[in-house]
């Protein structure tokens, strides 16, 4: 089998919000086409222009060639020497960052095309399950423009996943720093008694986690309020301080009164090894970003052998969902996926990209069994949200 043509499609959920957090607002999609008829879909969690070109860019020398002309006549089969061909040929350029995401999206399609020629889902293709279900865990993005409106918003979410059939909820507890929802400006204190409000209308078997998305600038800041939410039983707190603080987050991994997890803007095996170095217990990898299911179920090995847990981070549509869930699935070490279903999102790219997406049935999300990744595009939508300048 051979590659025979890669398509690049940029995406924009209409009506988007440039003051949100959610990437969920725009999308690359890749489609790998092959000479005996067999696609791959996959996507990307990262700017998609940018990855578009990060793929279709030329180049004039071996250290920075074009992914899409080192992809052509291969067989799709070599997941991982194509990654180490990709790697090798755009290490200039690449290495991380945007290179590496858009990688992770060709890879995902490889992937795909693999498990469809053989007709079994990616899982048994990366080893077979070590579970018979998933388990989700809902991100609730509250509304609201004041601190008020925002923790009541956050506490009736809590209390919706909960109703849904949910056993485990995390908390976008944003009231300041670079990723503030919508310019609020709230003490630490008040995410404390929000955080409490919201455990309080969950009960105590219901599992929490929270995420401030790199509130802190250090770690002594960062512990003065965690260590107030040490009665508040916590499966961990996500990305409390700036990406880059490592250091920081070296003292928060022996000193918070919960686990640390991070990893969700992290590329490749090399970047992960840094954090696991420095203690992180839960480990966040997105499929798309972090290079595809190749690098991720070695990233997911590394873990396994460090004792770490496994929570990918996913945000986007139904493609880069599905493939976090064969990733959870062949793994040992992963108690929850990030998911949302598609009617409770904003995104039109979440809700309409993929007909047949996976679901959730009484709290657990059954294991895919379609082939390859399991899902259709929903052609019309890709159409329908292109990005057309
Ligand atoms: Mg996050």
């Amino acid at each position: 089998m051979k590659i025979t043509d890669i398509e690049v499609h940029v995406l924009v959920s209409p009506g988007f919000r440039a003051d949100g957090t959610s990437s969920s607002q725009d999308d690359i999609v890749v489609v790998v086409h092959t000479d005996e008829g067999i696609t791959g879909i996959g996507e990307t969690d990262t700017g998609p222009w940018v990855a578009k070109a990060a793929i279709e860019a030329p180049g004039t020398h071996t250290m920075d060639l074009c992914m899409k002309d080192l992809l052509m006549g291969e067989d799709p089969f070599d997941t991982s020497a194509l990654w180490e061909k990709l790697y090798t040929f755009t290490c200039m350029t690449g290495r991380r960052g945007a290179v590496i995401s858009a990688m992770g999206a060709l890879d995902m399609a490889l992937w795909d095309i693999k498990g469809k020629a053989v007709g079994r889902p990616c899982y048994k293709l990366l080893g077979g399950a070590h579970v018979d279900h998933l388990t989700p865990y809902a991100s609730l993005q509250p509304y609201g423009s004041t601190v008020d409106e925002y923790g009541s918003s956050l506490v009736e979410w809590a209390g919706k996943a909960k109703d849904y059939g949910y056993k485990a909820a995390k908390l976008e507890c944003t009231l300041a720093g670079p990723y503030n929802h919508s310019g609020l400006k709230g003490t630490d204190e008040q995410a404390t008694e929000i955080v409490r409000a919201c455990r309080e209308a969950v009960g105590p078997d219901f599992t929490l986690m929270v995420d401030v998305q790199y509130l802190w600038f250090d770690a002594e800041s960062c512990l003065r309020t965690v260590r107030k939410w040490d009665d508040l039983d916590l499966f961990f707190l996500e990305t409390p301080l700036r990406v880059d603080n490592l250091e920081g987050y070296e003292i928060l991994t022996r000193e918070a009164p919960m686990r640390i997890a991070l990893g969700e803007w992290q590329n490749t095996r090399f970047e992960f090894s840094e954090l696991m170095d420095k203690g992180v217990q839960v480990v966040q990898p997105d499929v798309g970003r972090i290079g595809g299911l190749t690098e991720a179920m070695r990233v997911c090995q590394m873990a396994q052998d460090r004792g770490r847990l496994v929570v990918p981070h996913c945000w986007k549509t139904g493609i880069g969902i599905a493939a976090s869930a064969h990733m959870a699935a062949a793994i040992p070490n992963c108690p929850f996926i990030e998911f949302l279903p598609a009617e409770m999102c904003d995104s039109h790219l979440r809700r309409e990209l993929v007909s047949e997406p996976l679901v959730m049935e009484n709290g657990v999300i059954p294991l895919p069994d379609k082939p390859g990744l399991g899902i259709e595009l929903n052609r019309d939508a890709l159409e329908r949200y292109a990005w057309k300048p």
